[in-house]
């Protein structure tokens, strides 16, 4: 269906944003590229569309090149759905699902009937929602707006960047169940991007990781749990978000076992992330650290403050950027 040979993308700054990429994404698949921020997933993402053209290597679609083509029909055959809420604020909810369908000159009444289907599809009563402008809809509202617009004329592939990662964490797993049920009676071919391994693991078919332009490891949620292929996949998984994968060591605040341990205090996992380590010490005072099964060490809040007190500057910004 979707099939990267061998693909690289070289900006002309020079960065290699896409490296030696090659993945064979199956008809019907929802298809997740998660990774790090930087590490190439948009530009994989875009570049199946044409958003960005790849530099060496080729993309096929449906067995021909992608570059073989015309490029507009192409990209309006190819679903496309934005981070950021990106709807017309001057055109009413049944003119934004209607932007391609209008492109491509369907009748009136066919545009009408099928912005109207599709918002009965995701439960937006269309009687209260078709004439509305963008504005008077939720966050929430508008993102599901943003995936019907991609859906309107009914393309075999929908392409989504981190579509709900601007949401709020409710609004967020809303949506993300939506979609599963919206999806599952579709057989859309579906890529999608995001840099959260719990939505990830939640939606996907089979996943790929990318660090750094290349491809680390392809495989369904339970072979990436089960059969890492090396530890940057095994914390990626292990953890919830890219700042547990890049930053948080649980070694290096780590206190020793006393040499009496209390066998009632709870444990955390080594791989746990910073989030899961605060929400277990809001209710305990200490925690043991296991790895493999065995005990290696405490940790309590004292040691987690420090920690990240006597971080560089430098680390504790990538937090927030
Ligand atoms: P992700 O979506 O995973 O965060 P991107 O695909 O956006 O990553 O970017 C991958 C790499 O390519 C990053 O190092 C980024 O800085 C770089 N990059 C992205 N767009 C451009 C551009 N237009 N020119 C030069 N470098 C770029
Ligand atoms: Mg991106």
């Amino acid at each position: 269906m979707i099939k990267f040979e061998n693909v690289s993308k070289k900006y002309p700054d020079g960065t290699i944003a896409v490296n030696n990429l090659n993945i064979e994404i199956k008809q019907g698949e929802f298809f997740v590229f998660i990774g790090p921020s930087g590490s190439g997933k948009t530009t994989s993402l875009k570049m199946i569309n044409q958003l960005i053209r790849h530099t060496d290597g080729h993309i096929f679609i449906n067995g021909q090149k992608n570059t073989d083509y015309d490029l507009y029909p192409l990209r309006w055959n190819i679903g496309y759905v934005l981070q950021q809420i990106a709807l017309f604020p001057h055109m009413t909810i049944e003119e934004n699902i209607s932007v391609v369908p209008e492109l491509k000159k369907w009748p009136k009444e066919k545009m009408h009937k099928r912005a109207h289907e599709l918002l009965e599809m995701v439960g937006l009563d269309p009687k209260s929602y078709a004439l509305r402008k963008p504005h008077q809809l939720s966050g929430g509202e508008q993102q599901r707006v943003g995936v019907l617009r991609a859906l309107a004329i009914d393309p075999d592939i929908i392409l989504m960047d981190e579509p709900f990662s601007a949401l709020d964490p409710i609004s967020r797993e809303k949506l993300q169940d939506d979609l599963i049920a919206l999806m599952q009676n579709l057989n859309k071919t579906t890529v999608f991007v995001t840099h959260d391994m719990q939505e990830a693991l939640k939606l996907a078919d089979r996943i790929g990781i990318i660090n750094e332009g290349k491809l680390v490891q392809v495989g369904t949620p339970d072979e990436l749990i089960h059969e890492p292929v090396n530890e940057f996949v095994k914390k990626f998984v292990g953890g919830s978000d890219e700042f547990a994968v890049q930053n948080i060591n649980i070694a290096d605040m780590m206190m020793p076992l006393p040499k009496v341990v209390d066998k009632s205090m709870k444990s955390i996992s080594a791989s746990a992330t910073l989030d899961n380590i605060l929400v277990s010490l809001a209710e305990t005072e200490q925690l043991t650290i296991e790895e493999d099964g065995k005990t290696i060490g405490m940790i309590n809040h004292k040691a987690v403050i420090q920690y990240l007190a006597t971080k560089s500057e430098q680390e504790r910004w990538q937090r927030y950027e």
